[in-house]
Parts: C-alpha cells; structure tokens; sequence
C-alpha cells in the first residue's frame, strides 16, 4: 500500500510547520467512493487537513473527527485521523459535478457550501475529548480550518492545502500547516506569513516533491529543525466484529423485525464502502450464548 509522508519541524524555537505529500491518500479515496473531480478536491484538502491535526499524536488511541457542514450539493463531508497514522474520509453526494470558477478552476467552495459550520472533536484519552464548532469561512477547507484554530482553539496558524488531479485520478497533494509558538518575536510571524500568502497553489508544490523538499523550499532560509517523520495511510477500522457489536446492542427483537421485513440486516460503512451483511442464522448465532 502506498503511504503519504508527513514531517514537521521547528523554525527558530517559535513555529512549527508540518506537511505532508498527500496523493496516495487522495487517491485512495477517489477509488473507494468513486468521486467526483470536484467531490476529490474537496475530500482530498480535508483527508490532508486530518492527517496534519494528528500532528501532535502521542498515543495510538489518540483520535479526531472533523465534519464539514456546508450546505453545498457535496453535503456533509467527515474525515477522521488516529494516532496509528491512519485517516479516513467520506463525503456524502460523492458523484456531484462542480461548476467552474472564471479561471476554469473547480469552484470547490460552491460545491462544499459556507453557509455552514465546521465541527472538530479532539480524542486525546483525557477525561473529556476537547473541541469546538465554527462557522464556515469560505467552503475551501484551508481557510476554514485556520478560522477554527483561530476562534475555537486560540491558536494562531496558516494552513495551505492542494488537489491536482489528472482525469480522475490524484495527480500530487499535500499541504502545510504552521502553528506559531507563544514567544514567537513579531518580525519572525511577519517573514512566515509573508512566505505563507505568497504560497500558490500547493498542489504543483508537490508534484515531484517530497513534503521535506516543499519545507525546505519554503522556509530553508530559516533555522529548521526537523522533528518528526511518519507514514499516513487511508484505512478503515471498521471490522466483522464491531459490526456483530451494532447488531448486537439493537438487540433480539427489533433485529427479528429488521429481518421480517427485509430478509436481511446490512450495514454499510460510509469510510470504505463496505457492507456487512446478516440474514437470520448469523443474527441468530449472535445471540445466541456459548
Ligand atoms: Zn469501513
């Protein structure tokens, strides 16, 4: 299976910045849910924004969710990312065609909608996951992002996210997210954010290039530290089992009545498009004591 590389590093002591080279991952999901160029585009920067948030995983059981509720004719898009380096994404209307902006680029905001909000949930093992919800900026994904990190976690950031595709297929994407340091000098921020603004379209920034190569590029003037490295990859933890648990805790009888009336129960994962099916005897077997 072809993984996506992630990297971060530090600049300075006062801001860290991560990327990562995110095609594999894309491409993955453009497979799975047979998307759409303009529905790959939009899951495609939230599956690279997922896999940047999960930056700071400690544990294996870290988790996080992120759902994209823009209105739009994409629907709601939901993207998922653990401390195993596993993410996963599904937009709800997969097959919806864009319209194009006048410079003959998907308009990915009109697709996503940004009459809306963005919700993350932060699973870290505490006592209680942290979060919050915000409206959306403009549908794009990057912007709205940087708005949450802002309003909801007061942390002050520049987030750049890139899809280029070829045909139906994931050409090169990735994306940069950089987190500014409390004791971050302001002529420092100022020369980030100037390099940041100045940052087109990333996905040509990483067509041919690994995520360390896209940092160096941009911030090598700088005193870069590199810190981490892991492998991201796009995997569903959905399992028989967890499945014969959902069965289970709709208990015996209303599953009897699923069965009366559709012959057989299935379950279908929205995140790899799997269904599991149960006709009477596998229900059967589930509750039945061993
Ligand atoms: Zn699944």
């Amino acid at each position: 299976m072809k993984k996506s590389t992630m990297v971060k590093a530090i600049i300075n002591n006062a801001i860290t910045v991560t990327a990562i080279e995110s095609s594999a991952l894309v491409q993955k999901a453009i497979k799975l849910h047979k998307l759409s160029p303009v529905a790959a585009i939009a899951l495609g920067r939230a599956l690279t924004m997922a896999a940047l948030m999960s930056d700071d995983f400690k544990h294996t059981s870290d988790k996080l969710s992120a759902t994209i509720k823009g209105g739009g004719p994409l629907g709601d898009i939901t993207v998922a990312a653990n401390g195993k380096g596993q993410v996963k994404g599904m937009v709800e209307h997969a097959v919806v065609q864009g319209t194009t902006n006048p410079d003959g680029t998907l308009n990915v905001g009109a697709a996503v909608g940004k009459n809306g909000t963005l919700t993350v949930i932060r699973d870290l093992g505490l006592k209680q996951n942290y979060g919050g919800t915000t409206r959306l900026i403009s549908g794009e994904i990057a912007q709205d992002f940087a708005y949450y990190y802002a309003e909801s976690e007061q942390q002050p950031c520049g987030i750049t996210l890139g899809v280029g595709l070829d045909n139906k297929s994931c050409k090169s994407a990735g994306g940069v997210f950089v987190q500014v340091m409390p004791n971050c000098p302001p002529d420092l921020l100022w020369r980030v954010e100037t390099i940041m603004y100045a940052m087109d379209e990333m996905s040509y920034q990483f067509d041919g290039s690994t995520a360390k190569e896209v940092i160096n590029r941009f911030f090598g003037e700088f005193d870069l530290v590199f810190v981490d490295e892991k492998q991201i990859t796009y995997k569903c933890g959905c399992s028989k089992r967890r499945m014969d648990n959902i069965i289970k805790s709709l208990g015996q009888e209303e599953c009897q009545a699923i069965l009366a009336e559709q012959g057989t129960i299935d379950i279908h994962c929205h995140f790899c498009n799997k269904t599991y099916t149960y006709n009477s005897e596998d229900v059967q077997s589930l509750f039945t004591v061993s």
